[in-house]
């Protein structure tokens, strides 16, 4: 087992007594991985041992890994769709959990098109909580100083509802920006953000956005760290300065607040914030004029020492733009989380992207692993399931995928993170997230598979009976050279009739059609946050999937095996289809979308 320290405990600073708990504490949960995570089990066991799920494997009281592992099958999200539909419908028996549900989260993978919805209990909020409490004092051990400045961080909630049983679904993240915890959070100088809690919590994106930028901009001089959850997020917040930054000058310079603010709250807070400062409009007016956006973030914000956004997993595709905006600033990416768990941090956060590993916390949840063999696939059978591995004897150089047990009731549960044990601190496992399973596209937090792709060109398509035409083949690209990124879905067409060939309205058309069919994860960014641009179709010459499979076929691909990838991002394929494009349509509207469920 390769152990490594990175985490010391400073003892000098008396100050940093909480820090120095909290490192302790990682230290002891990483050091004693195993046993923490056999009490874990032990505590969910034996609390949920009453609820009907647990009950009908016949565990007969018994709280151990063992009996669990024999017991209990590993599970996906569809196999507990019944119990979900009945606690969503009101059924207030213990089903998963022995506390009550206390709302329903939202994760960003879908299910038949909808937000997976995922029971918690009040309690899983301290646990989240925690975790959070240990990310500044890591970060302290590699920036000095944090504690001397402020954090601007684009934060926003999102839309909620309610389930036809009365309780809250939400994202976790509006969940916990709309919490106690986070609303009356105890001063503390290592988190001392520009954003008031006023313009975080406006539901309004526009008004949101607008506050929060302004704020970053008056308090410029005082901000040391910039970020937003998503690497999308940050980028969309420089889009939205590039877009508005002559109306957040002319406030400045007059101290009069945008008529377009209009919630109450923060014109309230606002009015203690901003004041006439015409020489810092001037500023800024200096920066943003220009075309030169490059290295803006340090230029507007010039004591910036790190850009905190996560750029692991499908966010890597923003590094080169972050890199452009930031100057190369460090891109440390501190935890790693889910809606149905929160799993943990990075411990070594300055080190660069592509070698970030987090350290699962083994007190956050259970957690078993698949072994995942990245070119033979296991297919996993309920009847004769492989023997999941347990945290602490995970194999360094070896693929996983992730499945946990949550004292929300989750029970062997795969999350379908792919993911490469690096190393190990003390003994627990260090990890790089390699994958989500089955994504093929995503631009923000959308995630759509491939199923959902084929199935959105099947519904397109059929406006091209009537014109003797349809799609011969089809493959996709995630495009995210512009803000916000949108998708592309390369197109050969087979037109019988050239004379009849679908006029552009019509493909136009095809492209709304295409977003209509997507889940409701992306069509919410299409509507309600703008972080998703409108679909394009680009139909290529005839011929053109013949010349990528010939391309293929020279580097290696088998004649008999070839299929047509449904995405492509390589960049020499990517060239051949953009050189063999013929017209470009998108999508004349925004799809439909409002925060209820369907179905
Ligand atoms: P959600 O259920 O919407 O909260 O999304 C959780 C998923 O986001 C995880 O299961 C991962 O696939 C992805 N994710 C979360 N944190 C990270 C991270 N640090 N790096 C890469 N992917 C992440």
């Amino acid at each position: 087992m390769a152990v490594e320290s990175a985490v010391s405990i400073p003892t000098a600073n008396p100050e940093c007594e909480k820090h120095a708990k909290a490192l302790q504490f990682i230290d002891e949960m990483t050091k004693n991985c195993d046993a923490v995570q056999e009490k874990v089990i032990g505590e969910i066991l034996s609390r949920n041992a009453d609820t009907e799920y647990l009950k009908r494997f016949q565990l007969n009281g018994a709280t151990n890994r063992d009996t669990y592992k024999a017991k209990v099958p590993v599970i996906t999200y569809e196999d507990l769709l019944p119990e979900i539909q009945r606690i969503a419908n009101g059924d207030r028996s213990p089903i998963l959990s022995s506390h009550p549900i206390s709302e329903f989260l939202t994760s960003s993978g879908t299910s038949a098109g909808e937000r997976k919805l995922m029971p918690t209990i009040a309690e899983e909020m301290d646990r989240r909580q925690l975790l959070y409490s240990l990310l500044m004092p890591v970060m302290n051990l590699y920036v000095p100083g944090l504690d001397k400045g402020k954090g601007l961080y684009f934060l926003f909630i999102k839309a909620e509802t309610k389930t036809p049983g009365g309780l809250v679904a939400r994202p976790v993240l509006t969940s916990f920006y709309k919490s106690e915890q986070f609303k009356k959070r105890p001063f503390d100088p290592y988190l001392v953000y520009t954003s008031p809690n006023e313009a975080i919590l406006c539901a309004d994106s526009f008004q949101s956005m607008y506050t929060q930028m302004l704020c970053g901009l008056i308090m410029r001089e005082e901000v040391l760290r910039v970020g937003a959850v998503f690497a999308s997020g940050l980028l969309r917040a420089i889009k939205f300065l590039q877009l508005n930054w002559k109306q957040l000058a002319d406030d400045i310079s007059s101290g009069i607040l945008n008529p377009r603010i209009a919630d109450p709250s923060i014109k309230e807070c606002m009015s203690k914030i901003l004041k006439p400062n015409p020489e810092l409009a001037q500023l800024i007016t200096k920066e943003c004029e220009g075309e030169n956006w490059a290295s803006i973030i340090p230029r507007i914000w010039p004591n910036t020492k790190y850009v905190d956004v996560i750029v692991t997993g499908a966010m890597a595709q923003y590094i080169p733009t972050l890199d452009y905006y930031s100057g190369g600033l460090p891109l440390p990416c501190t935890m790693y989380a889910s809606s149905e768990c929160y799993f943990g941090l990075n411990l070594k956060p300055m080190t660069k992207p592509s070698e970030t590993c987090y350290t699962i916390m083994p007190n956050m949840g259970y957690f078993e692993f698949i072994p995942h063999d990245p070119v033979n696939p296991m297919p996993l059978s309920r009847d004769s399931p492989p023997r999941l591995v347990d945290l602490a004897d995970l194999e360094v150089g070896k693929e996983y995928e992730l499945v946990i047990s949550t004292y929300s009731g989750l029970c062997r549960y795969r999350v379908g993170d792919i993911l490469l044990v690096t190393g190990f601190y003390n003994s627990a496992p260090q990890f790089k997230f390699i994958r989500r399973k089955n994504v093929l596209l995503s631009i923000d937090s959308d995630k759509t598979d491939e199923s959902e792709l084929q199935k959105a060109v099947e519904n397109a398509s059929k406006l091209l009976n009537e014109f003797n035409t349809r799609v011969v083949e089809y493959t996709s690209h995630g495009d995210t050279r512009t803000i916000p990124g949108h998708y592309v879905i390369y197109w050969e067409l087979h037109v019988k009739d050239p004379e009849n060939a679908p006029t552009q309205e019509v493909l136009n058309k095809c492209c709304l059609v295409m977003e209509e069919s997507m889940n409701s994860v992306y069509r919410q960014g299409r509507v309600a946050d703008n972080s998703i641009g409108p679909l394009e179709i680009r139909v290529v010459k005839n011929g053109t999937f013949e010349e990528l499979m010939d391309y293929a076929i020279s580097r290696g691909a088998s004649i008999n095996q070839y299929k047509p990838p449904r995405c492509v991002n390589f960049a020499p394929i990517l060239e051949l289809l953009n050189a063999r494009a013929v017209s470009a349509h998108f999508s004349p509207s925004t799809p439909h979308w409002t925060p209820e469920r369907r179905g």
